[in-house]
C-alpha cells in the first residue's frame, strides 16, 4: 500500500493518517473524505486508496468503483426516512458529481477525486 501512495501528496498523506481527515468510508479501493471547504453540508470526496493523478491514468475498474459508490450515496441521501419538520431541513434532494481531470479543467488536488455534492430545493446555489 505505502510504495502506491506520493510522498507529497495531500490526500496520500490523510490516507496514510500523517495528516488528519474526516474518513466517513473505507474500502480496499477507495476511501470517502469529508471536503475540508464544503460547498454545502455533507460534501465528500471519493478518491482512490493509492495514488493516481486522475481518471486518466486510472484503471476503468476503479473509476466503476467510485461510481457505483457515489451512486449508493446519493441513493441514501435522498431516501426520505421521515416527514416530520425537524428532519425535513435536512432533507436531500439531489446532488452535484463533480469529478474535475486536469488542471484545464480545475482540478488542483492531483489525487483524482469525485465529488459528491448534497443539494437540496431552494439551498440558493448557483452553478
Ligand atoms: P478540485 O478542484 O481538485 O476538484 O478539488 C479539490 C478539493 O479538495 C476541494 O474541494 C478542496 O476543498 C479539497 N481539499 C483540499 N485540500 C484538502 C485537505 O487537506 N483535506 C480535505 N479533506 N479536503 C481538501
Ligand atoms: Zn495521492
Amino acid at each position: 500500500q505505502q510504495l502506491l501512495l506520493e510522498p507529497n501528496c495531500i490526500f496520500c498523506k490523510i490516507l496514510s493518517d500523517q495528516i488528519p481527515g474526516t474518513k466517513v468510508y473505507e474500502d480496499d479501493v477507495c476511501l470517502i473524505l469529508m471536503d475540508i471547504h464544503p460547498i454545502r453540508p455533507g460534501h465528500v470526496l471519493i478518491i482512490p486508496t493509492r495514488h493516481y493523478d486522475n481518471i486518466m491514468d486510472m484503471p476503468p475498474t476503479v473509476a466503476q468503483h467510485m461510481m457505483t459508490l457515489a451512486h449508493q450515496m446519493t441513493a441514501a441521501l435522498t431516501t426520505r426516512t421521515s416527514t416530520s419538520s425537524t428532519t425535513e431541513q435536512f432533507t436531500c434532494h439531489g446532488t452535484n458529481l463533480l469529478w474535475n481531470n486536469g488542471r484545464a479543467a480545475w482540478q488542483t488536488v492531483m489525487h483524482a477525486h469525485l465529488h459528491v455534492i448534497p443539494r437540496q430545493k431552494g439551498d440558493g446555489l448557483g452553478f
